[in-house]
């Protein structure tokens, strides 16, 4: 099929369109793998930063217990009245606290009233304040070690909370509590490319790399939750506020969320839940890497796809700049064709026309030849009927008078009319013969001889001489014997008849191999009659004199002879008349 270069143009304009909505539809799935594949990249740094935790958490895990051990705590709970044991504890507490870096270090009583405290000096400490609401105290209570993280609701600071009981033989008596600021575990988040949050079971934000993000529930939370923590003081209930965070989940551990109201709100979540703690940590990472991925990805994609489409263009106009060369070239060849055609039609046409032409003139030759004959004729037996018709008038009236010898002498004149017009009969008959009678050796010399002799009378009456040398060989031709003398004998005729005014009247024959030739001395043959003196029935003779028929009966029979017959006039006077014969094998019977 053939493109025209507006189908072309269409066609790529089509595909250019077709191409940019097939990128608009696969921006979102380009977006998606580059999401899950920027979710498998987090997957690394939240590993790492949930084993520091994991690691930073254990590492104080067996310090109450270890401290619980201490006897002056035992010895303080039994008498919580002893000021000098009290102040041996504070003391003990405060630089234990100082060395792991603890925020506190404090002593409950079994009813959860701190009754020494590592901060015994700094306004705002424990002392004196009852925890017995704590879950961390609850369970130490119980015989566990425990952690627990709240809020601060004395200290106002985030807080860590490791709790063991001290026991005295196999009563417990008290509990034994290290706070360590939250803050410290986030510190070694810092600098990382993404952001990080613990969230607890209540979808409950309490660590994160992003200060903005803390104590904020990333859903929010029932009323039933919402008094759960009010019940437990863990968190500040007039601070939680609401994260607005709306998730699509990328596979199992990965989300893409959109975080209203931060500055870079839109990331990729990987998570991993500690199960053992009820949390679940989450990396964060910009979904904007992903998103420039998508759209370099549809853009090489794109311009790959506008080289191809600028390749097939090329290779289409191209196509299509052949094939329009093509066209013209067939259009060309086509209208050529067609000139020709024409052309040939026109010749044709002239052709035709000239058939017609030549027809009309030979249908004219012959109405001319047959007026000319009919001429000819009414002349020829015109004479001879009105003879007759006064020759027999003549007659009757003799026969009526009974004058026998007049009469009889005017029926012998019809009779000599009769033999004449039998004569120009036998003549017509002789033009209107069947051209193809038979041919044959004849020995030329004879034929002359006999022609001699039979124009030898009318010599004999009119005066004249006959010039000729017969030839010492014999001369074989091809012709038939009466028609070729009858050509002679008209030749000679004819030479007598245009010499009849002169004195000395000699028609001189020649031979020349196997032509003859004829000539008189006459006024020879004018300029504008040479081309018609063969024609039938042209004559220059007085009526009765000629028909006109002589020489087309000569031309006719030389020509059926193989031979041909020509007249011209001589330098030195009158015509000559050639007759050129075809030589024949000689008869050997004629041989005597
Ligand atoms: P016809 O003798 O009856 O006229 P031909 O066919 O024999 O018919 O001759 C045609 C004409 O050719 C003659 O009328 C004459 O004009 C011309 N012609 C023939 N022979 C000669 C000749 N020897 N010399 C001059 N004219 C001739």
């Amino acid at each position: 099929m053939q493109f025209s270069r507006r189908r072309i143009f269409g066609l790529i304009i089509a595909i250019a369109v077709i191409t940019v909505m097939a990128g608009a539809l696969s921006f979102p799935a380009l977006e998606r793998h580059y999401m899950r594949q920027q979710a498998a990249q987090n997957a690394v740094p939240l590993k790492l930063a949930v084993e520091g935790l994991r690691a930073a958490l254990e590492r104080y895990a067996p310090l109450p217990a270890l401290i619980a051990e201490r006897s002056e705590l035992t010895e303080l709970l039994n008498d919580p009245g002893d000021q000098t044991v009290l102040a041996q504890v504070n003391e003990d507490l405060r630089q234990t606290a100082a060395t792991v870096k603890a925020s506190d270090v404090y002593l409950m009583d079994i009813s959860g009233r701190t009754i020494a405290a590592a901060t015994y000096l700094e306004s705002g400490s424990y002392l004196g304040r009852n925890f017995n609401y704590q879950s961390y105290f609850t369970q130490a209570l119980n015989g566990d070690l425990s952690s627990f993280s709240v809020y601060g609701t004395t200290s106002g600071e985030r807080g860590y909370f490791y709790a063991a009981p001290v026991e005295d033989g196999e009563r417990i008596v008290g509990v034994l509590a290290i706070k360590f600021n939250i803050a410290a575990f986030e510190s070694i988040w810092r600098g990382a490319d993404s952001e990080f949050m613990v969230t607890d079971r209540n979808d409950f934000v309490f660590m994160s790399s992003r200060p903005d993000w803390h104590f904020r529930a990333i859903r929010p939370l029932s009323d039933g939750t919402l008094r759960l923590i009010a019940q437990n003081l863990q968190y500040p209930i007039d601070r939680i506020d609401l994260l607005p965070m709306t998730a699509t989940p990328l596979n199992a551990d990965a989300q893409q969320v959109d975080i209203q109201g931060t500055p870079d709100e839109r990331f990729v979540r990987t998570s991993q839940r500690l199960t053992d703690l009820d949390w679940t940590m989450s990396a964060l990472s910009p979904r904007r890497p992903a998103t420039l991925n998508a759209l370099n990805t549809l853009l090489i994609a794109g311009l790959t796809a506008g080289l191809v489409l600028a390749a097939l263009l090329a290779y289409l106009l191209k196509q299509a700049g052949l094939a329009e060369a093509f066209a013209k070239e067939q259009d060309a060849k086509r209208r050529l064709e067609t000139a020709v055609t024409e052309r040939t039609a026109d010749l044709q046409t002239a052709l035709a026309d000239l058939k017609q032409t030549q027809t009309d003139l030979i249908q004219a030759g012959k109405l001319s030849a047959l007026g000319q004959m009919s001429a000819a004729l009414s002349h020829e037996f015109n004479q001879p009927l009105a003879a007759v018709k006064s020759y027999a008038d003549n007659a009757t009236a003799f026969l009526d008078r009974d004058r026998m010898s007049e009469a009889r002498d005017n029926i012998l004149r019809i009779s000599k009319m009769a033999d004449r017009m039998a004569t120009i009969s036998a003549h017509l008959r002789n033009f209107a013969r069947k051209p193809q009678q038979a041919t044959g050796p004849l020995l030329l010399n004879a034929v002359i001889h006999d022609a001699i002799a039979v124009v030898d009378v009318r010599l004999a009456a009119e005066g004249g001489a006959i010039a000729y040398n017969p030839p010492k060989t014999d001369i074989w031709i091809n012709g038939g014997h009466v028609r070729l003398q009858q050509v002679i004998v008209n030749l000679i005729n004819n030479a007598l008849d245009a010499m009849e005014d002169e004195p000395d009247r000699i028609v001189r024959i020649e031979v020349e191999g196997t032509t003859l030739r004829v000539r008189d001395t006459g006024s020879g043959i004018a300029d504008k009659q040479v081309a018609h003196i063969f024609d039938p029935f042209f004559t220059t003779k007085a009526p009765g004199k000629g028909l006109g028929l002589g020489l087309s009966i000569s031309y006719n029979i030389v020509s059926d002879f193989g031979g041909t017959l020509s007249a011209e006039n001589h330098p030195g006077g009158g015509a000559v008349f050639t007759v050129r014969l075809q030589p024949a094998k000689p008869i050997e019977v004629a041989a005597q």
